[in-house]
């Protein structure tokens, strides 16, 4: 296994990788002689993981750090291997630079919205699902025509780049909508409140959070489709770091603690969102 980026007080990554080879665990940080949370190595290394930053419920910068389920989820599984909240550094990963992240090294691992497909396990690993979503369609409150994926046909539709949302309409449905194309969520939002698109489509997490945040302003459809299951991106050849993590996934579930922070991130608002813990996928 690789392990990239991940800073120690005595000699870095080389080290550390050296350190975990010769104890033949994957987990990163901790060792595995010391049982849970034993604060990493002589309590100097950090853990760097990418995240959202405009994601209200999910992942969204507030006041110097980023707040919501993805956050909680990283936290979580972190602390299982090993690491404090504040050996955590948080990077803001957009949808279009997750997999150039754990290529380059940018980022230890990824919990952003980030599905699960063939694609992608071609440049990089998933440990996961942690979560599994559904696609769905956000328009502005007073947009009744608008119902499904279907009403999308000749009308502007905006998503992010580097997501797979829009292809799940145009290539997957054979839907011809006009594309556009955003950095990210929140840009669409805003050409959203402006008439510039007539409708962002994405996971419905990612809408549940904007729909709460503009209360009569948007409107998720509520006509949802499609699986998006939430892996946690790893670099290639992470395959024992990722049966770690799975085990830390199942932990999660079964203590409650995704569920609570669900609750957390998504309780106040109409979104109902999935309360079973998914089945994990091969560590390949
Ligand atoms: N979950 C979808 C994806 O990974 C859309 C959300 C996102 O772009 O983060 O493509």
């Amino acid at each position: 296994m690789r392990v990239r980026r991940i800073n120690g007080i005595l000699g870095g990554t080389a080290a550390l990788a050296l350190a975990l080879t010769a104890c033949g665990t994957a987990e990163v940080g901790g060792g595995n002689g010391g049982g849970e949370g034993d604060g990493g190595e002589g309590g100097g290394d950090t853990i760097t993981i990418g995240v959202k930053y405009d994601q209200p419920g999910l992942g969204l910068l507030e006041n110097d750090a980023p707040v919501g389920l993805d956050v909680d989820v990283a936290t979580y599984i972190a602390g299982e291997l090993g690491y404090e909240p504040d050996q955590i550094e948080w990077t803001e990963a957009a949808s279009a630079n997750r997999e150039a992240f754990l290529q380059q090294g940018t980022v230890d691992m990824v919990v952003a919205t980030y599905s699960i497909t063939d694609e992608r396990r071609e440049v990089v690993d998933f440990a996961g699902p942690y979560y599994v979503a559904e696609q769905d369609i956000l328009t502005r409150a007073d947009e009744e025509e608008i119902q499904g994926p279907e009403d999308l046909a000749g009308r502007v539709l905006c998503s992010a780049s580097g997501s797979r949302s829009a292809f799940n309409i145009t290539e997957e449905r054979g839907i011809d909508a006009e594309l556009r194309e955003a950095g990210n969520y929140s840009e669409c939002l805003s050409l959203l409140g402006n008439g510039a698109v007539d409708a962002v489509t994405t996971d419905n997490t990612i809408l549940a959070g904007y729909a709460a945040q503009n209360p009569g302003t948007y409107r998720v459809v509520n006509n949802s489709f499609g699986e998006e299951r939430y892996g946690v991106g790893l670099p290639e050849g992470s395959t024992e770091l990722c049966e770690e993590i799975n085990a830390a996934i199942a932990k999660m579930w079964e203590e409650g603690y995704t569920l609570e922070a669900l609750e957390t991130h998504f309780g106040d608002t109409d979104f109902a969102y999935a309360e079973t813990a998914p089945e994990a996928d091969a560590c390949e």
